[in-house]
Parts: C-alpha cells; sequence; structure tokens
C-alpha cells in the first residue's frame, strides 16, 4: 500500500515537471560573432542551435530536439558577468540539474535599442543574490559571479563545467509570467526564444528577417568592455556578458 502511494506520488511529480519543462523551437541563426580589434574576449564555446556542447560531444536529444538553446562562454569560477544592457531584475534564485543558480533580467526596447521586450537568463552563477527582484540595473552592472552550479554530476562529472549560460526572450511585451518548480521559468508573453546574439544587431527591427542576413550583416560586432571598465564602442546599449583584456595598448 505504501509502495503504492510512493509510486503514484512519483508520478505525479514527473508528470508535473514535464509540464513546467517546455520544449522550444530552436533554429541556428547563422549569426557569427566578430570582437573590437586591440580586445581579447572570450568566445562561444557552444553557439545557439548547436547540437554539440563545448567538448564537440552531442547534446542530450531529449530536450529541444537536442539542440542548444542559448550561448555557452567556458569562464574560470568567479568571473564577474555583466549586465547585457540596462535592465530590471525581475527573478533570480537556485534552480535544479542543469540550471543551478540563476538570474532573470527584463530590457525595454528603450534599453536596448531593439522593438523588442527581451527577457535574458543567467545560468550556473557560483554566487547567491545580492540584487533584488525589481531592481534596476545598469549595463555592465556586475550581476554575479560564473561558476559551474547545476552541471555536475552525468556528462560533466563531478566537478562539472565552469561556464556561463546566456538564454535571451525576444517578446512584443513586458508581460511574463514566472513558472517551474524553482521559479526559474520566465515565460514572456508571446516571447520567442532565440539566439543572444541578435540583440548586438545594430537597428534590428524584425526577427523574422535575421535568417536571410547578408553575410556581411550576419557577422555581429557587440560592444565590449575594457579594461578601463568602459564600454568599447562608447554609446552602444548592449554589451557582451564578461569583459575583454585589452591585448594591445591604443
Ligand atoms: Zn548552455
Amino acid at each position: 500500500m505504501r509502495l503504492a502511494i510512493l509510486l503514484a506520488l512519483m508520478l505525479s511529480f514527473s508528470a508535473q515537471a514535464q509540464v513546467e519543462r517546455r520544449d522550444y523551437k530552436i533554429i541556428a541563426s547563422g549569426l557569427s560573432v566578430a570582437f573590437p580589434s586591440g580586445y581579447a574576449c572570450e568566445p562561444i564555446a557552444s553557439p545557439f542551435a548547436s547540437p554539440t556542447r563545448h567538448d564537440g560531444s552531442m547534446r542530450r536529444d531529449d530536450r529541444n530536439k537536442g539542440l542548444h538553446g542559448g550561448i555557452d562562454l567556458s569562464l574560470e569560477i568567479g568571473t564577474p558577468l555583466l549586465a547585457i544592457a540596462d535592465g530590471e531584475v525581475i527573478a533570480l534564485g537556485k534552480g535544479g540539474a542543469l540550471e543551478g543558480i540563476y538570474r532573470w533580467l527584463r530590457h525595454t526596447p528603450e534599453d536596448t535599442g531593439t522593438r523588442y521586450f527581451i527577457f535574458s537568463k543567467y545560468q550556473h552563477l557560483s554566487t547567491l543574490p545580492t540584487l533584488k527582484v525589481g531592481e534596476r540595473v545598469k549595463a555592465v552592472k556586475v550581476i554575479g559571479l560564473s561558476g559551474a552550479t547545476g552541471t555536475a554530476g552525468k556528462h560533466y562529472g563531478p566537478t562539472g563545467y565552469p561556464h556561463l549560460h546566456l538564454s535571451t526572450f525576444y517578446g512584443p511585451s513586458d508581460e511574463y509570467e514566472i513558472k517551474g518548480m524553482f521559479g526559474s521559468m520566465v515565460h514572456g508573453k508571446d516571447a520567442r526564444l532565440d539566439d543572444s546574439l541578435i540583440l548586438y544587431l545594430d537597428g534590428l527591427d524584425d526577427l523574422s528577417a535575421i535568417r536571410s542576413l547578408t553575410d556581411e550583416r550576419k557577422t555581429i560586432r557587440p560592444a565590449v568592455v575594457g579594461d578601463d571598465g568602459r564600454i568599447h564602442p562608447e554609446g552602444r546599449k548592449t554589451v557582451w556578458p564578461v569583459s575583454c583584456k585589452e591585448s594591445t595598448k591604443r
């Protein structure tokens, strides 16, 4: 009898977990990144929609059809993670496996210079929040330190894989709901998961046009933060999520 109750509980728990997990339609954007000359920046170890992890192994195919739902940057634990644009903290906490300690920011069209409300999620941080939900942050503000939380076990072994996983959702509205058993799933109203590189495109006004851009425009040139803590080139609203080393004196 007890076993039957336990079994029923386990079944309902797993059904609930499945309802909360959402599979996204993921299509490679064709975008690639080029950093400003004179700056050494952490490149993307596994791009959006990649079927492989940073080490070249195949991703599990039970989630998003095995395609990567964000971009990964391999980082030493404790690397400062920067707000990619002005925004508001809308959720933070500790999620489950493959998620770890997370932060969500919401950026208005004015914050990013795009037409979209952008919801950005940073994962696998090493530190719990010092930020508060509802707090406005400026671009470049350190919103946490990178880590390996949520990655240990299974493929990545006991020590896990220290990296930042960044996902971005693009939508027409500032409205959102928070779901999931850890409160870690932000569903922006009618928002679509897409490549984080899109937010660095100059003059982005139509997501559906991304995949038919000319080759020249498919090379994304994000602004970066240098040793001086400032944005280069100046005046850009969006920045790379980790600062870059200045490799030559200008
Ligand atoms: Zn990832």
